[in-house]
């Protein structure tokens, strides 16, 4: 059995499957995974028990769940990371950016390939990424392609053969439009993946990406933000929930002054409000 110190150092680690997949995964994951919140810990810890699910319960040869939360809260970087870290022989990544300029019939080969590809395999996951992208879903005038869809829903229901076993993992940030679409009920299961939501989290993300020189000028940043009303250590004010990957981008922004690191940090999140 894998216990969960096992699971957290396969995160940390590479590992080689059949699905080809492996540089588009290592490429989501390649920021790694900040532990800035129990949160995340518990998301990683619900996914390793899909994954054991899937590698020893015979009564679920499939078993789906959809990572949902707003946009850039890390539902990608989540996904491929429990994926990588199930280890099974095949893992694969369906992803927009890779069907970039397909056709609507050559996403449906695309996809329906993949899963076909993974019913050839004992034990497989496949991460079904940014599923309103994938059916070009538009909001003006609720437009999508239907074949896409339809595709989808048949592949989300469809048991593998006997004796293969697949686990999906599926995410969007518009999981109310998943719902219209008849999409939603085909999940076993839903994981809300939130943003970053307070000051300590902040912290967090900031002390691990070395943005200060020194603990006293963190604290002072953070003692600043906290002055400029963002919110306490333990609950940011709504307007300043902010994904980490737009966190991670804003840092790294910040970084660029190192005489003003406070500043533009302070800067850019107060800017977040104003859009
Ligand atoms: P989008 O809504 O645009 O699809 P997303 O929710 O899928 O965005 P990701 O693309 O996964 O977000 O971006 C999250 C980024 O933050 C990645 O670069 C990832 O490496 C990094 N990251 C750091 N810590 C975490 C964490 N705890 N959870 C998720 N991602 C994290
Ligand atoms: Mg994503």
């Amino acid at each position: 059995r894998v216990n969960r110190e096992d699971f957290m150092r396969a995160l940390d680690e590479v590992h080689p499957a059949f699905g080809v997949s492996e540089e588009e995964l290592q490429q989501v994951i390649q920021n790694g995974i900040i532990h800035y919140d129990p949160v995340v810990d518990e998301l990683l810890k619900s996914g390793i028990l899909f994954v054991e699910q899937v590698r020893t319960s015979t009564r679920t040869p499939l078993v789906s769940i959809l990572l949902h939360g707003p946009p850039g809260s890390g539902k990608t970087a989540l996904g491929a990371s429990i994926a990588q870290a199930s280890e099974f022989p095949f893992i694969k990544l369906i992803s927009p950016d890779t069907m970039v300029g397909y056709s609507e019939s050559q996403k449906v080969t695309a996809i329906t390939k993949i899963f076909a590809d993974s019913y050839k395999s004992p034990l497989s996951v496949v991460v079904v990424d940014n599923i309103e992208r994938l059916i070009d879903w538009t909001p003006m005038g609720a437009r999508f392609s239907n074949a896409i869809l339809q595709t989808l829903l048949v592949l989300f229901k469809k048991r593998p053969p006997k004796g293969r076993r697949l686990l999906i993992i599926a995410t969007s940030s518009l999981r109310l439009i998943l719902t219209d679409l008849g999409l939603s009920e085909t999940f076993d299961s839903e994981l809300r993946v939130p943003p970053v939501s307070s000051l300590h989290s902040l912290e967090h993300v900031v002390q691990e990406l070395e943005l200060f020189p020194s603990e006293q000028q963190r604290k002072n940043a953070m003692r600043m933000l906290g002055e400029a009303g963002f919110g306490s250590r333990d609950e940011l004010s709504p307007t300043f929930q902010i994904g980490i990957k737009k966190l991670l981008s804003i840092i790294e922004m910040a970084r660029q002054e190192p005489e003003n690191v406070a500043e533009r940090l302070t800067g850019a999140l107060l800017e977040l409000r104003a859009l």
